[in-house]
């Protein structure tokens, strides 16, 4: 028999590999799919529930919210899918019914629930999860299926910050969810310029070719939209400094200690400040698109082979060794036993 490991969070700076498909049913409930996981991201927030600083999820959850794979079975009443479709998973959890759930706008539902923090996520061989979260993403590479979702936070705060053809645009912070801003900036026709600390995510920005500079430091008032992906004090400073009189400035950081300019900066100067948090579902579509088309290129990533290497890689992303790009874990069976 197969053991089929998921990764488990059973207190601060500790995770176990064990078996949760062992008690899933061979029949799926109405409305479930289920899914062989072939690609799954790690980020900040799967950090902030390693280390014990995310005050929703309980020990025994499973982590993972970036993922997708394909159908391998499916209940009752899923019509619009096939047994070796591509799939995306929306990790958000909503009621389906309010205002904000029917605009398409489910992580702001106010029952919102999160895989792989309030409850199993995606970090696992196989999972069940209901049709109305997958976002097909046909003749995609199965291993780039876990960038569909960070790809489509980039994109959604590329939309809220208003970004046109020709404009001048700035995104501070390259990493998974600034060059994703960076990716649909670009395909939006805007001349965008990264600020990055880290020489070797700059290397892996240009030979990528998301951004047309990551030259820093920018020129005052100069830019038409900066997207913060950062979002501490320092940073928001910056993005005004940078930003143009009647600009935009989006935040899509959530580093807890930013502190807002005084509404004179704002008011005088004509500035636009927005934040943007994950996306909506026409968000995951696109972002889906991009991922078909683009696979594990679209943006600088490192591909992890299999899931017992994620408890050492947490360490290593806790420790400051966030590599050229996004880590993206390729499950895969693990071990034999008679
Ligand atoms: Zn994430
Ligand atoms: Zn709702």
């Amino acid at each position: 028999m197969l053991t089929e490991p998921a990764i488990r969070w059973v207190g601060p700076r500790r995770v176990v590999a064990d078996d949760p498909a062992a008690d899933r049913g061979v029949t799926l409930a109405p409305g479930r799919v289920r899914i062989e996981v072939t690609s799954a991201g790690l980020c900040g927030t799967d950090l902030s529930v390693w280390n014990g600083t995310n005050e929703r999820a309980e020990p025994g959850t499973v982590l993972g919210h970036e993922f997708g794979g394909r159908i391998i079975a499916f209940g009752d009443g899923v019509d619009s899918m096939q047994i070796g479709d591509l799939v995306a998973v929306d990790p958000n959890l909503s009621c389906g019914r309010c205002q904000r759930c029917l605009d398409g706008r489910r992580a702001l539902c106010i029952q919102r629930r999160l895989l792989g923090v309030d409850v199993d996520g995606g970090l696992q061989q196989t999972i069940d999860v209901d049709a109305a979260q997958l976002i097909p993403v046909p003749g995609a590479d199965p291993r780039a299926l876990g960038l569909v979702e960070p790809l489509a936070v980039g994109i959604h705060a590329v939309d809220r910050a208003g970004i046109a053809e020709g404009a001048r645009v700035g995104v501070i912070g390259g990493g998974p969810i600034g060059m994703a801003a960076a990716v649909e900036a670009h395909l939006r026709g805007a001349v965008c310029s990264v600020l990055e600390a880290d020489p070797a995510r700059r290397r892996a920005i240009v030979d990528v070719g998301i951004a047309d500079s990551v030259e820093n430091p920018w020129e005052n008032r100069s830019l038409d939209v900066v997207i913060d992906s950062v979002a501490r004090e320092a940073t928001v400073r910056i993005a005004l400094d940078a930003v143009r009189d009647g600009g935009s400035v989006c935040l899509v950081g959530l580093s807890h200690d930013a502190h807002l300019p005084g509404p004179e900066s704002l008011v005088r100067r004509e500035i636009t400040l927005t934040g943007s948090f994950c996306y909506r579902t026409a968000d995951l579509r696109r972002a889906a698109e991009i991922v078909a088309d683009r696979g594990v290129g679209v943006i600088p990533v490192e591909l992890v082979d299999g899931l017992d290497a994620v408890p050492q890689l947490l360490e290593s992303l806790a420790a400051g060794r966030i590599g050229r790009g996004k880590s993206i874990v390729i499950p895969r069976i693990t071990a034999d036993i008679p």
